[in-house]
């Protein structure tokens, strides 16, 4: 089996739980068929296993350097990066007229998905370039595509976003890095940027970096930022390189994951002659910014599930060849011992990251699936219903997998026991890596806040009915099926206390009690990520258990039958703590905001 994702999964995934055949019906996606689909996902998982998967390690041990002048990275990312352009990966969510395949974002999700698992530092360059060129294709002028697209696409060029400077990080309004107007219609950047991820390295000709600054008199705070094309190196006209752009690496900083991906300091306009190019209009950059920052949740979402997915194979294959102890039932010492994994509480672990981490990837298909029909549904109401429910979900689709992968590497080291504690066995790096995932592209907290001040009443809570009327629908199907009915009748238990709190917080937030309704939101965030992991757990064993009935072979039955089990183990075992919290939540309790700062 392969070691980054259970074939099987990502079948029952795409062709049985959302339907990915069924795309294939709209027109931008009609020259697609279920081949196609195989035939990508099966390059994406061999270029993953041959030349991202094996220097996952090294890249750890022998980070980027900088001497000064120039930063090196292992060979091995280089090629690496070739053969990820080469399969025209980057621009395969693109219509053909711009070189793409148009391949729809569900496929695009899933072939990620084995590039996270192998190897999530290499990963990072490829990803965040073609985030950034959508950025360029999405709102650049037709000459910054001409320019800059085509060798971004075919691997000369690399992208990234430069968002974060030394004194702002969840508080972009604050953001300090200034653009002066030129008479040319260029304007020249000066300020410092950090934690730039691919903002400096030797495996692209050029740079091009997404810089969030604000023009000279520009309004205060997210208002007054706009977003500029700065590159390391000046273009020409016919697309050659002209000279060195005044941007400088200040330095590399030293992670304790993602080790292979530079993390860089980035001084714009030391020399007061760092020229930028506008996207969009002035004033418009965080909006130009969230379309790759939302984009960028959901890869960051896959990161978390995919990061989890490796341990969780890991430390299942380990279980089931490490001989270790005997049942607690057998008294004799000469028997043969068991392999641990027959031990239940190995199970309960393996078992927990088990849901955490297949749930986490369906909650990522399915916001790609909505993406899709969001872009290529004829049916305008369809359309616009996926993406204000996208919308809603992505506080979610980031959160949940970057919070239970983690916890998922965690259980992966206990499985291994001392084995997991040491860098001969790959799980402690999954663990490192992975820590990364609540922390960036918006923090926990930040999403959390997000969620429960922001998207939860945007559109006056269509994401809300949109997301309810899927679950009832889910409900009503699993309802029917006697083996499910115990699972979906729990699940409807805790779906009726979700909404009491939901109805309780927006009580508070309309009587203008904005401090109090907020101040649980990571509460909220743990919940409401648990009631829609929980559906889509019921929502596969719904599958599952049709599919059940029609399947003979013993491999597809076991297969079925841990997706059952699974999903009893998430409902019962993980759902229980939402009567908890939203105990916490409804009596709106103040342990934490009432907390005096002095009192630490
Ligand atoms: C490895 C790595 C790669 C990165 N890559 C990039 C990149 O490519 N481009 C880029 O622009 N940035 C990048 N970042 C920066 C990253 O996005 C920021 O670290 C992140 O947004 C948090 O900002 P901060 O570190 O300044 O923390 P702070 O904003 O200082 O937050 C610290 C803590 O305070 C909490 N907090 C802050 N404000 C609030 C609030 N209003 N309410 C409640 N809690 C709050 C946060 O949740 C967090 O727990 C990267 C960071 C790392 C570590």
């Amino acid at each position: 089996m392969s070691k980054l994702v259970n074939p099987k999964d990502l079948e029952f995934l795409l062709y049985r739980v959302f339907n990915a055949e069924q795309l294939t019906e709209f027109e931008r996606y009609q020259d697609h068929d279920r081949t196609t689909f195989d035939g990508i996902l099966k390059t994406s998982e061999r270029i993953a296993e041959d030349f991202f998967l094996p220097h996952n390690a090294k890249a750890d041990e022998h980070e980027p350097q900088f001497d000064g002048d120039k930063v090196t990275t292992i060979p091995e990312v280089k090629e690496a990066w070739k053969h990820f352009a080469e399969t025209g990966l980057m621009s395969a969510r693109h219509q053909y007229d711009d070189g793409g395949m148009q391949l729809p974002s569900m496929i695009h999700m899933a072939c990620n998905a084995y590039f996270m698992a192998a190897n999530p530092s290499t990963a990072g360059y490829p990803f965040l370039t073609s985030a950034a060129a959508n950025v360029i294709h999405a709102f650049g002028s037709e000459q910054q595509k001409a320019t800059f697209l085509p060798p971004m696409f075919d691997g000369r060029f690399s992208g990234t976003m430069a968002l974060t400077e030394p004194d702002v990080g969840s508080s972009l309004g604050d953001l300090t890095t200034k653009a002066t107007p030129q008479d040319d219609g260029s304007y020249r950047i000066k300020g410092q940027k950090m934690y730039i991820s691919g903002g400096d390295q030797d495996i692209t000709e050029n740079i091009v970096h997404l810089v969030l600054a604000r023009i000279e008199g520009a309004p205060v705070g997210v208002k007054g930022i706009s977003l500029f094309i700065v590159p390391k190196f000046l273009t020409n006209a016919d697309g050659s390189l002209a000279e060195r752009n005044d941007v400088q690496l200040a330095g590399l900083l030293h992670k304790m994951g993602y080790r292979g991906t530079t993390s860089t300091v980035l001084n714009f306009g030391e020399q007061d002659n760092c020229r930028g190019y506008l996207i969009g209009e002035a004033n418009k950059g965080l909006s130009y910014m969230f379309k790759m920052m939302n984009e960028a949740r959901i890869g960051v979402g896959l990161g978390g599930a995919m990061i989890g997915y490796r341990g969780y194979l890991e430390s299942l294959d380990y279980a089931r060849n490490r001989p270790q102890g005997r049942s607690v039932t057998n008294r004799d010492p000469l028997s043969k011992p068991l392999n641990i994994v027959e031990h239940t509480d190995v199970k309960r672990m393996l078992l927990a990251q088990k849901s955490y981490v297949e749930g986490s990837l369906a909650l990522c298909l399915y916001a790609a699936r909505l993406v899709d029909v969001q872009e290529g549904c004829d049916d305008e109401q369809q359309a616009s219903e996926a993406g204000v429910l996208l919308d809603l979900l992505t506080p979610i689709v980031k959160s949940f997998p970057s919070y239970y992968g983690p916890r998922a590497n965690d259980l992966a080291i206990q499985v291994l026991g001392g084995s997991g504690y040491i860098r001969e066995y790959p799980v402690e790096q999954c663990y490192r890596d992975n820590r990364l995932n609540p922390i960036h592209e918006g923090t926990h907290g930040i999403q959390s806040l997000d969620l429960l001040g922001r998207k939860m009443w945007q559109h006056n809570g269509k994401g809300q009915q949109l997301l309810m009327a899927r679950v009832q629908a889910t409900l009503k199907s699993a309802l029917q099926q006697p083996s499910l009915k115990a699972m979906a009748e729990l699940y409807q238990q805790h779906l009726n206390t979700f909404m009491q709190t939901v109805m309780a917080l927006g009580q508070k937030l309309q009587q203008g009690e904005v401090e109090t309704a907020l101040a649980n939101s990571a509460v909220f965030l743990d919940m409401m990520g648990k009631m829609v992991i929980g559906w889509l757990w019921l929502e596969m064993a719904d599958k599952a258990a049709q599919q059940f009935k029609d399947s003979d072979a013993a491999e597809d039955q076991q297969f079925l039958a841990g997706k059952l089990q699974a999903a009893q183990y998430f409902i019962r075992w993980e759902m229980g703590e939402i009567n908890h919290q939203a105990q916490l939540l409804t009596s709106f309790d103040e342990t934490c905001l009432s907390m005096q700062t002095e009192w630490f």
